[in-house]
């Protein structure tokens, strides 16, 4: 989390101007309300016929209108800077007091220079990369007219099987945290509406990681110690690096809908965390307390969202705020309560600039996609976010100039558009570097790359609610027997296989979970009969969410997991597997053995049984196939020292563990050293062990350095049921310092009372 020091030059989202004053005084109460209302526009073709959303082929006309008469105070899915120019004007022009429209849009992982799925990034456990990585994508959002991004998504996630895993850092509150804020100050900058910067809008608050069943959309039954201790660190790191906007969620939170929630919105958000930017929902959530039997209709849905906190709606058509005049009217709304919220938009539109500067220069936005240092930094988070999961035998890195024939195999190999994953509207599949792109181009003339994607592409079952806009991108196969034989002739004629398998960018996402998480699709039997060959195989996994590898780490050496690498990704695949580049990555979740073992994560409690690793499935182990924080590297690291000073002290003072790592190999690496904690009795049951502070360490080979770390208070610091508060208890705690969660190396110091 960013220390209180960084938070100094962060500009305050509640500050109001004479000019922001002025106007509110100025408008009318339609125009006020237009204020709070977003809407969705994008441009369906004329014969459209809707698409997951309703039948929207006149829903661009119906924005326009609004916006004309200043009743839209914000625009999202606008992407091209001509097009953000002319709606601005509309609005500027056409209004009655020409407020300019803030254009929202979901910049998950880059805009045009796409960069590694949010879980990948999450896996550099790098937060200075993180940071750089989202200020390219602002200031290509910026350069493009949009203002403010849906992101980051700080949802912890413990269930692989929904999909929206990919989005986020995972399922620890530590590295969530981090992770958090990093993406908040790389978006933002360090003064809220800073130029070539954007609004972030962390979100989906708060809790939707724990979905029922890992079912997008559905009920979370949330405790209080899991919502204090695990959810919400994330965005109280984000509100604390200054975030000006927050998104409510979905689901029902214990009963109560999130984006209808007085007490998550406005006790929690604004109360315990301070946050102090604008509140908008997710799309079309106010409309759906309705749909939840909570609000009796649209007009109470509008009353109840405003008043729980929130201050904008996101909508496709309709807005349930439209009824906000007549709550007024009837005094179920007051006049205070809608300029509250009127204002914290217009200080936002004042901050961004935007009413002296509303339009963007559409060819400075053309030179700014078109950056080469973009590139060069999407590829480099590709290298960093990429996790080596295991490596039998030295199996990687690959010695290119051993190697003759080289055969790639698997359909996703070869797709631009799955190499960029979920959650991309700007991409540019033409420059999107493929893996095997990417191994051609590394190893040119020296060996010949041949590619057989040996089957049609891995199928989904039903499609996705993104289909309607992106139609099939890999060609069907031929016949399969025809296509497999294929793939195994080249196998068979090979120096070594590249297996590139994984799930469709499409398989994962919103509205994407799974109930099953073996590899899709006849990917398994693929790799069995290459394997069989006796060709050596290594394996790149693209996905955003564990798989179930149990098959296919036995047949392999090697994985890779390069998620989906995005523009450059194929090209710091290949550097990865020839050695270029030492992997570094580590695991942000504990990845299962099978989906059945499904919610797992480090941080478990123990109850009854002496056993830590024991059998508790009749058909499985209880451990996962790769614990939390695995990575490993082609260079050796060693820990050892591991000391803790002092070793007993007050509950407010702080101890210092010291831990020697050192590079045993003949090759330079990155090491990240995790610091785990258990504190062994207290107020409340206490985790087998908790991440409570991480390193990343370059070490040349042979060097060796002393890691430090700080664990204080604020580490020992839970939320427990027993007292239904805070506490940081006296106990004896024991620390763990190593590569990941079942690092060995151990000391322990004790905390007294008073
Ligand atoms: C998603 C949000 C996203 C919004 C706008 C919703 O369906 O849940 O994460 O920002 O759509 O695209």
């Amino acid at each position: 989390m960013p220390g209180t020091s960084e938070l100094s030059h962060v500009t305050s989202a509640s500050g109001t101007s004479p000019r922001v004053e002025e106007l509110l005084a100025a408008l009318s109460t339609e125009e006020k309300i237009g204020q709070l209302i977003q809407y969705f526009y994008f441009k369906f073709p004329e014969n459209s016929a809707g698409g997951p959303l309703g039948d929207l082929a006149g829903q661009p006309r119906m924005v326009e209108e609004a916006l004309t008469r200043g009743g839209a105070g914000s625009l999202l899915f606008v992407k091209d800077p001509a097009e953000t120019n002319r709606l601005q004007r509309a609005a500027i022009d056409g209004s009655p007091h020409g407020i300019p429209v803030l254009f929202g849009f979901d910049v998950i992982h880059g805009l045009r220079t796409i960069f590694p799925v949010p879980i990948g990034l999450a896996a550099s456990w790098n937060a200075e990369l993180i940071e750089r990585a989202q200020a390219v994508a602002a200031t290509e959002a910026r350069a493009v007219g949009i203002h403010w991004v849906f992101a980051p998504m700080v949802d912890i996630a413990r269930d692989p099987r929904w999909g929206r895993i990919v989005e986020g850092a995972g399922e620890d509150p530590l590295l969530g945290s981090v992770v958090a804020a990093a993406q908040v100050r790389g978006f933002q900058g360090g003064i809220l509406g800073a130029p070539g910067r954007v609004i972030a809008g962390p979100k989906h608050f708060a809790g939707y990681g724990a979905a029922l069943g890992g079912r997008d959309y559905d009920e979370v039954d949330l405790s209080d110690q899991e919502f204090w201790n695990t959810y919400l660190p994330p965005f109280r790191a984000a509100v604390q690096a200054g975030a000006g906007n927050i998104m409510s969620a979905y689901m029902d939170l214990n009963g109560v809908p999130a984006s209808g929630n007085r007490w998550l919105l406005t006790d929690v958000l604004r109360g315990a965390l301070g946050f102090d930017g604008f509140v908008v929902t997710d799309a079309n959530a106010a409309r759906d307390l309705v749909t939840h039997h909570f609000a009796a209709g649209p007009a109470d849905a509008a009353v109840r969202a405003l008043t729980a906190g929130v201050d904008m709606e996101m909508t496709v058509a309709d807005p349930a705020f439209g009824h906000l005049g007549a709550a007024l009217a009837d005094g179920r709304v007051s006049p205070g309560q809608l300029d509250e919220s009127v204002r914290r938009i217009l200080v936002l539109k004042d901050a961004l600039g935007l009413f002296d500067r509303p339009f963007v220069d559409e060819d400075a936005a053309r030179e700014v996609l078109a950056r080469p240092a973009h590139r060069d930094a999407a590829q480099q988070a590709a290298e960093q976010a990429a996790v080596l999961l295991r490596n039998e035998g030295a199996a990687l890195p690959l010695d290119a100039a051993a190697l003759r024939r080289v055969a790639v195999i698997g359909p996703l190999a070869d797709s631009a558009r799955d190499t960029l994953g979920p959650w991309v509207f700007d991409h540019d599949l033409s420059e999107t570097v493929t893996i095997l792109d990417g191994i051609r181009a590394y190893l040119g003339d020296r060996a010949a790359v041949s590619y057989e994607p040996g089957i049609a592409a891995p199928v989904r079952t039903f499609p996705s609610m993104f289909d309607r806009w992106e139609p099939g991108h890999i060609a069907p196969g031929s016949d399969p027997a025809v296509a497999l034989d294929r793939a195994v002739r080249s196998a068979a004629d090979a120096d070594v296989v590249i297996a590139v398998l994984g799930e469709q960018q499409d398989m994962i996402g919103e509205a994407a979970s799974r109930c099953d998480l073996s590899l899709p699709g006849e990917q398994l039997e693929l790799l069995e009969a290459v394997a069989a060959t006796g060709t050596p195989v290594v394996l790149v996994l693209m996905s955003g969410r564990p798989l179930e590898l149990r098959g296919a780490a036995a047949t392999v050496p090697a994985v890779l997991q390069a998620w989906y690498p995005g523009t450059r990704g194929g090209a710091a695949v290949a550097r990865l597997l020839f050695g270029d580049v030492t992997p570094a990555g580590k695991l942000p979740f504990t990845w299962p053995r099978g989906v059945g073992q499904v919610p797992m994560h480090h941080a478990v409690t123990r109850s009854h049984a002496p056993q830590e690793q024991g059998r508790r499935y009749w058909d499985e182990e209880s451990t996962p196939l790769f614990p939390f924080g695995h990575g490993l590297s082609y260079a050796r690291f060693a820990y050892r020292d591991l000391r803790v000073e002092p070793a007993s002290g007050t509950a407010d003072g702080a101890v210092t563990v010291t831990v020697e790592l050192a590079n045993v190999s003949d090759r330079d690496g990155t090491e990240v050293a995790q610091l785990y904690l258990h504190q062994r009795h207290g107020t409340s049951s206490r985790p087998l062990r908790q991440l409570k502070g991480f390193r990343r360490v370059e070490l040349a080979a042979g060097a060796a350095e002393t890691v430090t770390f700080t664990v204080g208070p604020d580490e020992r610091r839970y939320w427990s049921a027993a007292t239904r508060g805070w506490v940081t208890d006296a106990s004896t705690f024991d620390v763990w310092v190593g590569g990941d969660a079942t690092a060995t190396l151990h000391a322990q110091f004790t905390v007294t009372a008073g």
